[in-house]
């Protein structure tokens, strides 16, 4: 064997065992604990699903045994948070906020509005689960608004956009085009959408109200950016 054989052999050996060494490497995110989750307070799970957004956004989002977390998670769930979420396809939850199997709740309609059956999901969720924050997230050049703007009629899609509609009554006074063609009306809607959703929350649900008032939960919206992957907080 020539010198250089040699070396390459050994250099080819020694890939082999760090690759391998690689592989078996436990990969460091684990499934919350109830304990951990007890510690924790709606601010800091807030502010770190935005460092996991900006995670998300530079594509560098924590590398998870997803085979393993499932089994961890087996026994049990203790998620930090609850997402309500538009139905969009374009909108990887979980990426979205850099989390893995049983750190979020996350509940998805067209238009993410409210209805009976997504506030007893919450209060599931927060009263019963012991998440801390409730995040109601829009986004935009959402298709559902869009069609609410446009009033559209056909099948179910009626009464699911008359739930959205009542944002369009609602919203501040627009100086522009109302239209669906229009992206920064589809967005002032998506914006009011998202508020009322938030507020429908607070005095929809005794439950949640009462949580939120003693500090035990926040109640938030945001909104989501098809195009740069951002996550901004609605006022
Ligand atoms: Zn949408």
């Amino acid at each position: 064997m020539s010198r250089f054989s040699l070396i390459f052999a050994t250099l080819s050996i020694s890939t082999l065992l760090f690759l391998q060494s690689r592989a078996a490497e436990p990969l460091p995110s684990k499934v919350l604990t109830q304990e951990q989750q007890a510690k924790l307070t709606p601010q800091s799970v807030l502010a770190e699903l935005m460092a996991g957004n900006r995670r998300f956004i530079s594509n560098v989002l924590t590398e998870r045994n997803h085979s393993k977390q499932v089994r961890e998670a087996y026994a049990g769930q203790f998620p930090k948070a609850v997402v309500l979420s538009c139905l969009d396809s374009r909108i990887p939850v979980e990426d979205v906020f850099d989390r893995g199997v049983g750190d979020i709740f996350v509940a998805r309609v067209a238009g993410n509005f409210i209805n009976e059956d997504i506030l007893g999901s919450m209060e599931f969720a927060c009263h019963v689960a012991g998440a801390k924050l409730i995040i109601v997230l829009g986004h935009t050049h959402c298709g559902a608004i869009q069609a609410a703007i446009d009033n559209v009629q056909v099948g179910n899609i009626t009464p699911m956009l008359a739930k959205i509609r009542p944002a369009l009554e609602a919203a501040q006074p627009f100086r522009g085009e109302k239209t669906s063609e229009n992206p920064e009306y589809v967005a002032h809607i998506c914006r009011e959408n998202i508020r009322m959703a938030v507020r429908r929350i607070r005095k929809e649900s005794t439950i949640l109200k009462g949580l939120k008032d003693d500090g035990l939960i926040d109640i938030i919206g945001a909104y989501y950016d098809l195009g740069s992957g951002e996550v901004s907080l609605i006022q």
